[in-house]
């Protein structure tokens, strides 16, 4: 079993960040982040709170937006026409998921982020260009924006030096935030792609088919020995809290020795995420100084 150490992966790449926002400043250009946090949402708070953390480390300028629960979909909207227009600011990050009465309003919101600076990759624009894109090599030309957790996973696999084409892939989890960009992104490794669900008929079976093995369920520790294959890659997206603290939704200790490579949880996927908000953020500013 070898563990892949996303804190470690997550440091080097803020690394190659730093010196990149660095050089992008001395051709006049600051890196900007927006966030908006609609509502008091704990969990929200702290993840708004450690992206603005991130942006300080690594030099990018954050441009915090709080706005109350009460706020409609019209005054969300009428905040990002702003930021849209906002030269300073490259990147804007709507915090989700929004408060309960605003859940129907999501896409309405996530829309009227200019693609350009939709630096969590949900816009119906970016998610266009990420499935018409012919490979992983056309996604990087392209710069185009993609989804931070999925884009992480990659990150995680190509610096463990983990080959991915031609390789059985199965994503367990069909969310637009996770597992379809996932897919395409693994799509564009040249791998053969299963998408499973809660609808997935014989799940174990499905599961064991698979050389690399993704789970983003939202189950505490759903994926026991009997779904992995003897030698497989698997990787845990899962964020739970449990009265023993944050566990994945694979059960780490069952499955450890019957996997080749395995992430733990925390300090695996969710570790890269943010840096992939920062990668995001760059690749936006990126875009807009290459028009210059
Ligand atoms: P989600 O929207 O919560 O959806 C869960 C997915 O799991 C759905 O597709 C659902 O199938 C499937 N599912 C639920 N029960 C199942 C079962 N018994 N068998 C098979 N499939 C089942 O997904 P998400 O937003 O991608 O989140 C998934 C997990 O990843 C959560 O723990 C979340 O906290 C975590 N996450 C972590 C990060 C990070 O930064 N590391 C980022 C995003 C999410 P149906 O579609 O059929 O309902």
């Amino acid at each position: 079993m070898n563990i892949i150490d996303g804190k470690k992966i997550a440091a080097e790449i803020r690394g190659d960040i730093k010196r990149q926002v660095d050089a992008l400043k001395i051709r006049g250009v600051t890196p900007g982040l927006a966030t908006i946090l609609v509502g008091e949402d704990p969990a929200s708070n702290v993840y708004v709170a450690h992206k603005i953390k991130a942006c300080a480390e690594l030099g990018i300028r954050s441009f915090h937006h709080p706005l109350p629960a009460t706020s409609s979909a019209t005054e969300i909207i009428a905040l990002i026409d702003t930021l849209n227009a906002d030269p300073q600011v490259h990147g804007i990050l709507l915090q989700l998921p929004l408060p309960g009465n605003l859940l129907g309003e999501t896409d309405r919101c996530i829309n009227a982020i200019d693609p350009a600076k939709d630096v969590d990759g949900l816009h119906p624009h970016n998610i266009g260009q990420l499935c018409s894109a012919k490979n992983w090599q056309a996604i990087e030309k392209q710069n185009i924006l993609v989804s931070c957790t999925p884009l992480g996973v990659m990150y995680l696999l190509h610096k463990s030096s983990i080959a991915i084409a031609g390789k059985r892939v199965v994503i367990v989890g069909r969310s637009n935030l996770f597992g379809k960009p996932a897919a395409l992104l693994f799509l564009a490794h040249d791998a053969t792609v299963t998408m499973a669900h809660s609808k997935t008929m014989d799940l174990p079976a499905v599961c064991r088919e698979a050389d690399i093995l993704v789970a983003a369920i939202g189950k505490p520790r759903f994926i026991t020995a009997a779904y992995v294959k003897p030698g497989a890659v698997v990787l845990d997206v899962g964020i739970n809290r449990t009265p023993e603290g944050i566990v994945g939704d694979v059960d780490f200790e069952a499955v450890k020795n019957i996997a080749q490579w395995i992430t733990p949880v925390p300090g695996g996927v969710g570790a890269t995420t943010i840096t992939m908000l920062m990668h995001n953020t760059l690749t936006a500013a990126r875009r807009i100084t290459s028009s210059f």
